[in-house]
């Protein structure tokens, strides 16, 4: 495994493999957490027509100007109404929130700088001419790109959809990932576990992967660490959009897999990065399938999701925003060096008084699935790092959206 590549370099290759698949056509609220198939360009505007943005009174705002204070209620128009009739230069129409402006007036005036006075109305305070009026068209107008492609659709997407009358959606069609777990020791879920035998993880932890980056997982089941075994599943997951295989990418005896992918066709096009866990990951391509041969240990099977498939899940789906967010944390306790790889240990973030800081979640092997469990972070040690306190900085992956503490809201 000569000349291990460095996580940017293997990205890169990733990527370069990587061509957008389809779109189809769904339904709006199918498209919630899919990717927009192409720009939504609005046909209609938003608001739809010039609607007051308080309960109050609608005016002339060049009679406010002149120091007109009494205006004659001649209407009252709750939301959802339309008037029509124009309402004349001394007169007001009461008026609710999201109500049409009806003709001849253009300001409101809200309900508290009034008083009324039998059919009229006092203004206690003017306000500026055009106030407390959303005009039509001013969140969207007609021919605005409303949403890009490559947008993941999330809950304000659709909503906003929804606002502009849009019922079916373009989004990128979901990848197809076969996901085979390979090693004679392991047994699926039902079965009893024998001596010397150990319980497949690896394929739900890829499934809860596949399925979060928004790709359909295949579940392959388990391959024995036998050649025409491992090339029966490996060829029937190579149907599929994307293969991923955990185990039997090392260098042992019986680890068939890259010899296997090869036989049916895949190009490598790298096998070895620099990381620790993950080195023996084997990345290749067969036409526009990518194939995965992910490292058997179960923390180095979901760090090299993490680092490489996820971004080209999202990538295949079209998606513009393929990476995780990160920070820059200081380490809350003394940090171990490295050597020639880079280290990616899982953590825990805590927001202290000057920033983030995270904590290390306890042994940190590679078959450690705990290790995850506890972590929300991934925090990256440099190789060749030569060890350092508390304090020191390093740059820290987030592995989800939610925390424990409440912001202190102001
Ligand atoms: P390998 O990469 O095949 O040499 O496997 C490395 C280590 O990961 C061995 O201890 C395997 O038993 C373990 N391992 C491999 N596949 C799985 C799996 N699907 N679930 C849990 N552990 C696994
Ligand atoms: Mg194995």
């Amino acid at each position: 495994m000569a000349g291990l590549l460095p996580i940017d370099a293997a990205i890169d290759i990733v990527l370069a493999a990587t061509r957008p698949l389809s779109v189809e056509t769904v339904g709006l609220l199918e498209a919630l957490g899919r990717t927009a198939g192409e720009d939504v360009v609005s046909h209609a505007q938003v608001p739809p027509f010039d609607n007051s943005a308080m309960d109050g009174y609608a005016v002339d705002g060049a009679a406010l100007a002149v120091g007109r204070t009494t205006f004659r209620v001649t209407v009252e128009i709750p939301a959802g109404r339309y008037v029509g009739e124009p309402v004349g230069p001394g007169a007001a129409a009461k008026i609710m929130t999201g109500a049409p402006l009806p003709p001849g007036v253009d300001t409101v005036v809200p309900v508290e700088l009034t008083r009324p006075d039998g059919a009229e109305v006092r203004v206690l305070e003017p306000v500026e001419p055009g106030a407390n009026v959303r005009g039509a068209g001013e969140d969207v107008a007609v021919g605005d790109v409303v949403i890009p492609r490559g947008a993941r659709l999330g809950p304000a997407e659709i909503g906003l959809l929804a606002s502009l009358g849009v019922e079916q959606v373009t989004v990128a069609r979901r990848p197809r990932v076969a996901v085979l777990a390979t090693g004679s020791e392991l047994v699926p879920p039902g079965q009893p576990v024998g001596p010397g035998q150990i319980r497949d993880s690896n394929s739900f932890t890829a499934f809860g992967q596949v399925r979060e980056a928004g790709g359909e997982p295949v579940m392959l089941g388990i391959a024995r660490d036998e050649p025409e075994e491992t090339r029966r599943l490996v060829a029937a997951a190579l149907e599929a959009d994307v293969v991923i295989t955990s185990g039997g990418v090392s260098v042992g005896e019986f680890d068939f897999v890259k010899q296997v992918q090869e036989e049916l066709g895949v190009e490598r096009r790298f096998w070895g990065v620099k990381t620790k866990p993950g080195k023996p990951l084997a990345f290749g391509a067969r036409g526009r399938t990518l194939v995965f041969g992910v490292p058997g240990n179960p923390v180095a099977a979901m760090v090299s999701f993490e680092l490489y498939i996820r971004p080209a899940l999202l990538a295949l789906q079209g998606r513009t925003a393929i990476y995780r967010p990160y920070v820059v944390a200081a380490s809350a306790e003394p940090v171990t060096g490295t050597k020639e790889r880079t280290e990616v240990r899982r953590c825990r973030l805590e927001r202290g008084n000057d920033g983030w800081t995270f904590t290390t979640t306890g042994p940190q092997g590679s078959g450690i699935l705990r290790s995850m469990v506890l972590a929300d972070g991934l925090a990256f040690v440099p190789a060749g790092y030569p060890g350092g306190a508390a304090g020191e900085r390093f740059l820290v992956q987030l592995l989800d959206g939610s925390r424990p503490e409440r912001p202190p809201y102001p």
